[in-house]
C-alpha cells in the first residue's frame, strides 16, 4: 500500500501566456476523473491571476518557478517570496537545474529561498539531482547528499513538514531518458534516509518525495508504483493536456488499487 498521498506537478518552465494557460488549464480540468491525489501546477508568474480564475472551485494548486529570498528592494526582474504569499501562491519550486546551471543558483542561494519560503508558509519543491558525468563517476551519492544537507540547513523539525523534494537526475530531464524505476527508487530512498538522518524517522516516513526527468504517460506507472516515489515532477508532459491528465489518472489508480 502506498505510505503517502500521491503529489504530481507541472512545470511548465518558461511556456504559455495568460491565454493559453486558460486555455490548457480548462483542458486539463475537463479531462481529470478522479480526485484521491493532490496536483499543483507551477506556471510562470505572468499567468498566475488568471489561473486563479480558471481553477476556482478545482483542488488543483498553483505554485510559482523561483523567488527571491529578500522581502523587497533593488532586484530587477525578481519576485519575493512576499510578493507571492500576497497573491495567495502555496508552492514555489526551488533549485531547479536549470536555475542552477543557466542562473547560477548555488546551494546557498536555494537555501535562503527555502529558508524565506517555509517562513511566509510557502511549500518549496526542492529540487536535487546529479549530471550525468557525476552519475559515471559514481558521485550522485555524494551531490546527492551535499544538495539536500545544504539546501535544508537551519530548516527546523517543524518547517521541513511543508518540504517536498523532487530527485531529478539532470540527464533526464527535457532528454527523453527516464530513470529505470529501480535507479530512481533508490536514490528517492537515499534521500528519505538523509532527510531520517537529519530529522527522524516520523518525519522522513511522511516527506513527499518525487521523482522528475521525462515522466510520461508510458512510464508513470512503473515510476509511481514504487516505494519511495511519492509522486512526479512533470515538464514536457504537463503541457499536453493530454498526457497531463493521464499521469493524473494512473496516479489516482494507484492510490486506490493498492
Ligand atoms: C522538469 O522540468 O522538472 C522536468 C522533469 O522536465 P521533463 O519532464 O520535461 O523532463
Amino acid at each position: 500500500m502506498k505510505k503517502r498521498t500521491i503529489v504530481i506537478a507541472g512545470n511548465w518552465k518558461m511556456n504559455n501566456g495568460p491565454k493559453e494557460a486558460e486555455m490548457l488549464t480548462k483542458e486539463i480540468i475537463s479531462k481529470i476523473k478522479n480526485k484521491n491525489i493532490k496536483y499543483i501546477l507551477c506556471v510562470p508568474f505572468i499567468d498566475i491571476d488568471i489561473m486563479y480564475k480558471a481553477i476556482n472551485g478545482t483542488n488543483i494548486k498553483l505554485g510559482a518557478q523561483n523567488c527571491h529570498w529578500e522581502k523587497s528592494g533593488a532586484f530587477t526582474g525578481e519576485i519575493s517570496v512576499d510578493m507571492l504569499k500576497n497573491i495567495g501562491i502555496e508552492y514555489v519550486i526551488i533549485g531547479h537545474s536549470e536555475r542552477r546551471q543557466y542562473f547560477n543558483e548555488t546551494d546557498e542561494s536555494v537555501n535562503k529561498k527555502i529558508i524565506s519560503a517555509l517562513n511566509q508558509g510557502i511549500n518549496p519543491i526542492l529540487c536535487v539531482g546529479e549530471t550525468l558525468k557525476e552519475r559515471e563517476a559514481d558521485k550522485t551519492n555524494d551531490v546527492i547528499y551535499n544538495q539536500v544537507t545544504k539546501a535544508l540547513e537551519n530548516v527546523d523539525k517543524e518547517s521541513i513538514k511543508n518540504v517536498i523534494i523532487a530527485y531529478e537526475p539532470i540527464w533526464a530531464i527535457g532528454t527523453g531518458k527516464t530513470a529505470t524505476p529501480m535507479q530512481a527508487n533508490e536514490i528517492c530512498k537515499y534521500i528519505r534516509d538523509i532527510v531520517k538522518k537529519l530529522y527522524g524517522e516520523n518525519i522522513s516516513d511522511n516527506i513527499i518525495i518525487q521523482y522528475g526527468g521525462s515522466m510520461n504517460p508510458s512510464n508513470a506507472e512503473k515510476l509511481l508504483s514504487q516505494d519511495d516515489i511519492d509522486g512526479g515532477l512533470i515538464g514536457g508532459a504537463s503541457l499536453k493536456a493530454d498526457d497531463f491528465t493521464k499521469i493524473i489518472n494512473i496516479a489516482d489508480n494507484i492510490t486506490r488499487n493498492e
